[in-house]
């Protein structure tokens, strides 16, 4: 369990508005702060990058 929150839990510093409250703060986990994003990952829209990304659960389990 990384970054202190089960897989497919949402992060309790995501906003409503789908950004990260504590991003230019300092204080977000190295989990996230080095996590280098690509245009695959990412996708064209949110529920392509929610797919790769349970993907990456099922490859991981
Ligand atoms: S970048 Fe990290 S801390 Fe910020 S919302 Fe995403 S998972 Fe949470």
């Amino acid at each position: 369990m990384a970054g202190g929150k089960p897989a497919n839990v949402r992060c309790v510093q995501l906003s409503a508005d789908l950004r990260c409250a504590i991003f230019a703060s300092g204080e977000r986990p190295s989990c996230c702060s080095g996590l280098q994003a690509s245009a695959a990952m990412c996708g064209e829209h949110r529920e392509q990058a929610l797919a790769y990304l349970e993907r990456l659960e099922r490859l991981t389990a």
